[in-house]
């Protein structure tokens, strides 16, 4: 990043900007060619606030979140032909805060409706099949709101920049991962790809604070350094990921993520966007409330 962005790391926006568009509008990455290293890493695109406002504010999205969670999950109850899944994929350098976004954000809903999945380097019996068969174990069942920390991304992410497979193989997979998703829409699982963007200077910050802090040393793992020395492979890694797999139909949505509460709020209300875009009704009752008053009354 260039050195001149850390001197504004503490100044809040000065003006708040009203979210006269959707969120999903806003963030949504166009077709076609990206430079991330132009992005702001600090920006808060859409952020009806200040700081001060921003955890009163991801609160307030929360009743809505739930209420609607709970008729997906009804919905799922009632037809699983036709209920719909919601898939949240979270992808950023390490430090972004894919963790902490599943915290913040899926702890506001039903935990019985979520099914929360940490891709690691794939076990020995993992690789033994296709790279993307254990991620389709992990898809959400119809009702249920899915997150993936890490995905199948991985599979031209860390591969490609450490040379894991050939570059013929993880050259293919763009497109074999668009083909797949898609046949997932088809199938009615909304995609919600959320790419949490920090700064270099940001991630350097965020593992000092984990070595500095004893009761974080536990996230802190000593080959980050050597992941962090790949940064710029990294990031032509991301790139191109974000270059071949933003779609019209499954697009990527870049989360400004230096700002924590930001990043917070940002996937909340994308969640909470593309929820409301469901139209979900309670499910109707397939028996008849009278009657079974009646019949109640009577015992
Ligand atoms: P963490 O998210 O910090 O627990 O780390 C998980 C690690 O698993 C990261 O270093 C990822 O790069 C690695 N990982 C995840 N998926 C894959 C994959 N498909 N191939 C190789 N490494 C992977
Ligand atoms: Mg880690």
């Amino acid at each position: 990043m260039a050195p001149g962005k850390r001197d504004q790391r503490d100044v809040e926006p000065a003006e708040p900007v009203a979210t006269t568009q959707s969120l999903t509008e806003l963030l949504r990455l166009p077709v076609g060619s990206v430079d991330i290293g132009i992005m702001d890493t600090r920006a808060t695109p859409g952020f009806p606030g200040t700081k001060a406002d921003a955890l009163a504010l991801t609160q307030a999205l929360a009743p809505e979140l739930s209420d609607l969670q709970e008729r997906l999950f009804a919905s799922g109850r009632v037809s699983e032909e036709e209920a719909k899944k919601v898939l949240v994929i979270l992808q950023g350098m390490d430090t972004s805060g894919k963790g902490g976004v599943i915290r913040h954000v899926i702890g506001m809903v039903d935990p019985q409706g979520v099914k929360i999945k940490a891709f690691k380097a794939p076990t020995e019996d993992e690789r033994k099949h296709p790279y993307l068969w254990r991620i389709e174990r992990e898809l959400p069942p119809p009702g249920a709101i899915g997150i993936f920390d890490r995905s199948q991304y991985e599979d031209v992410l860390v591969v490609r920049v450490r040379k894991l497979v050939e570059e013929a193989v993880w050259n293919a997979r763009y497109d074999e991962i668009n083909a797949w998703e898609n046949e997932l829409l088809d199938a009615g699982t909304i995609l919600i790809k959320c790419f949490l963007h920090i700064s270099s200077a940001e991630q350097k910050d965020r593992l000092l604070a984990r070595l500095d802090d004893p009761t974080k040393h536990w996230k802190y793992n000593p080959g980050d350094i050597e992941e962090r020395a790949r940064w710029f492979a990294y990031v032509e890694a991301y790139q191109a990921m974000l270059e071949r797999c933003s779609t019209q139909r499954a697009p990527w949505f870049v989360i400004p993520a230096d700002r924590k509460w930001y990043r917070n709020w940002a996937v909340a209300q994308l969640l909470l966007e593309h929820l409301r875009a469901l139209k979900l009704e309670w499910p109707a009752a397939d028996f008849d409330v009278e009657t079974e008053k009646k019949r109640l009354a009577a015992t």
